[in-house]
């Protein structure tokens, strides 16, 4: 009988084996770092609202921002800062959205804590996420190094 194992709930929310931000993590996936630090990793979101748009996220797994210590919280949002200043300063824009998703309500797809860093101008709207598609390889890196070296 395995009935008293417990029951995976169907799909989304924990997931750590197979978590795609985790694999990035440990270098078994392909992304456009730009930032990288005892605690957390920044790089280019694959379907970007605006061009410049970063994603920050703890390297250790969890889910929700509640489940984070306290400390790495702190340290997760110093790397949001730096980040946010220089996306700004590479794309030229005149602000910044800093968005973070908790739970299928809030529109959360990917259930290991990020936080969006959206570049912002005067008088536009980013897109919406379901107006967003990939933009090819060579377009996130040409980003990616203008942030890294505004980073500098
Ligand atoms: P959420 O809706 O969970 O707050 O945002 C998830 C974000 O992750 C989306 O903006 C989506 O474009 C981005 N994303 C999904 N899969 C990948 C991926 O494999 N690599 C990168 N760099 N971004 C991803
Ligand atoms: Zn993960």
């Amino acid at each position: 009988m395995r009935g008293a194992e417990p029951q995976r709930r169907p799909g989304k929310d924990i997931m750590t084996e197979g978590c795609i931000f985790c694999r990035i993590v440990a270098g078994e996936a392909p992304a456009y770092v730009v930032y990288e630090d005892g605690t957390a990793l920044a790089f280019m979101d694959i379907r970007p609202l605006e061009e410049g748009h970063t994603l920050v996220i703890p390297k250790r797994h969890y889910a929700y921002l509640h489940e984070v210590p306290d400390e790495e919280v702190a340290q997760l949002f110093t790397a949001v800062k730096r980040v946010a200043r220089a996306a700004m300063e590479a794309v030229g824009a005149d602000g910044v959205t800093i968005v973070q998703n908790n739970g299928h309500a809030a529109g959360q797809e990917i259930f290991h804590v990020h936080v969006h860093v959206i570049p912002r101008y005067h008088g536009r709207k980013p897109l919406r996420p379901r107006e967003a598609s990939r933009v090819p390889g060579e377009r996130l890196e040409a980003v990616a190094a203008r942030i890294r070296e505004a980073l500098r």
